[in-house]
This record gives C-alpha cells, sequence and structure tokens, in this order.
C-alpha cells in the first residue's frame, strides 16, 4: 500500500518558508505528477515526502502511519534521481543488489528480484557491466531497478529524464509508464514538462512558489483551469 497524506506540511530555510503549511493526498497506486516552474518548490516537498528533508510543521502519514519524523531507509518508499546516483566501480548486478544487501535480503532473495527487475527493464544483458559502460538510459533504467526490487511502497521520482536527451525521453517516458501499469505502485513524479505531465500523469498537482495552485486529472486542468497560471502552464486554450 502506499497511500500519501500530508496535512499542513511546510518547510523553511532559514527565514524563507519555501512551503506554506500544505494539504495533500497521494492516493495508493495512482501516477501523481508534481508540476511547476524551476524553484517552485518541487524537489523540497518530494524531499520532505521522501525524508530527506525535515519538515518544519505538519504531519506526514503514509499508510495512515506517522512518518514525519521517521528516518528515509525506515519510509518504505524508493527516490530515482535524476543524477542516477550509481557506484561506478560496482556492476550493474552489485548496484542492483546494494540496497537489499544493507537491508539484509537473502543472497537467493537478492538474485531473484535483479532478475525480475532485470527482465522487466531489458537489463538482462547488461548486469555484469559497470555504469560507464552503460548509455544514459540504460543507466536511468538500473537507477530504476535499484529502485524495484526494495519492493517500496512509492517510488519518488526527481526530473529522471531531464538528463536525457529528446528523443530517449519520449522513449523513457513511456517505459516508466508502462512499468506504472504493471506494477501499480504509487509513483510521485516531479517534472517542470507539461508534456510528461500531461501524458504521463493519473493525478496533477501544479505547484507555484511552494503552494498548490490546482490538483486534477489531466483533463480536468486542461477543461477548467483554475485560473491564467494553471492554463498558461498546462498549456489550455482558456
Ligand atoms: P524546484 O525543484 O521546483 O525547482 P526546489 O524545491 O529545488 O524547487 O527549491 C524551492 C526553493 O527552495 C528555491 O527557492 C530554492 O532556492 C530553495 N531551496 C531549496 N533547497 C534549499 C536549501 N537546502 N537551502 C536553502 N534554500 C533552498
Ligand atoms: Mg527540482
Amino acid at each position: 500500500m502506499g497511500r500519501i497524506t500530508l496535512d499542513k506540511v511546510s518547510k523553511r530555510f532559514g527565514d524563507v518558508e519555501v512551503i506554506p503549511p500544505l494539504d495533500l493526498t497521494i492516493e495508493d497506486g495512482d501516477f501523481t505528477v508534481f508540476v511547476g516552474p524551476s524553484g517552485c518548490g518541487k524537489s523540497t516537498l518530494l524531499r520532505l515526502i521522501a525524508g530527506l528533508e525535515d519538515t518544519s510543521g505538519g504531519q506526514i502519514r503514509i499508510d495512515s502511519q506517522d512518518a514525519t519524523h521517521v528516518p528515509p531507509a525506515k519510509r518504505g518508499l524508493a527516490m530515482v534521481f535524476q543524477s542516477y546516483a550509481l557506484y561506478p566501480h560496482m556492476s550493474v548486478r552489485k548496484n542492483i543488489a546494494f540496497p537489499m544487501k544493507m537491508a539484509g535480503v537473502s543472497e537467493d532473495e537478492q538474485n531473484r528480484r535483479i532478475d525480475a527487475a532485470a527482465k522487466a527493464l531489458n537489463l538482462t544483458d547488461y548486469l555484469d557491466r559497470r555504469p560507464g559502460q552503460l548509455s544514459g538510459g540504460q543507466r536511468q533504467r538500473v537507477a530504476i531497478g535499484r529502485a524495484i526490487v526494495r519492493e517500496p511502497a512509492a517510488f519518488l521520482f526527481d526530473e529522471p529524464l531531464s538528463n536525457l536527451d529528446a528523443a530517449l525521453r519520449v522513449g523513457m517516458r513511456l517505459e516508466i509508464s508502462e512499468l506504472h501499469k504493471r506494477l501499480r505502485t504509487t509513483m510521485i513524479y516531479v517534472t517542470h514538462d507539461q508534456v510528461e505531465a500531461m501524458t504521463m500523469a493519473d493525478k496533477i498537482v501544479v505547484l507555484r512558489a511552494g503552494h498548490i495552485e490546482q490538483v486534477g486529472s489531466p483533463l480536468e486542468l486542461y477543461r477548467a483551469p483554475r485560473n491564467t497560471f494553471v492554463a498558461g502552464f498546462i498549456g489550455s486554450p482558456k
């Protein structure tokens, strides 16, 4: 299960309130996209959910359990970064195994999960290579594989495709959508790209200066943008 609830969650860095108190519910199994211009607080919000930043106020619940002060590794969520964050000296297999090794998963189970993830991500032939011997798209798949094997309650993606060229980006976008269809696990996906938001999301959260302008399905936002900011951002004719 992966229902995530934010209740008056806020974040300040020093004197600056980057996220004023904000309420948001992310339904289990949904593909939710946080979209908004650079600097609007998308990454900060995702990092608060992941536990990589401490909240300044409010409560975060994961499946009705209070997770506000639970350390990141214990939240049961997996974050996929745009920088991949792979270990260059380790093979693909070892990179994917690493979080399971840390969590004390048996070697048989590790191998079972790695083989399943590699198959799902077309990485079977690359398991013995090092990250430096892979293309950008393949590296991104390894980073996703490393998240899958943890069997998280939710995947958190922070602009995972922004380092890829345009053609590859379209392919990876489809792959991530396929993965979501197959796993039906909650995914939160941060992007500043409207096309990604409109094509991938079950639900879009439009952010502006740390607050939520509107939440809705792509069609709802397109048909009934609440204001000109949302309309402009979504590309709605209004
Ligand atoms: P986005 O991901 O939407 O581009 P961020 O969440 O990275 O936006 O940043 C939101 C705001 O918070 C920006 O004004 C940024 O400068 C500020 N910010 C982010 N992280 C820190 C930090 N560690 N210290 C101070 N300010 C930060
Ligand atoms: Mg960001």
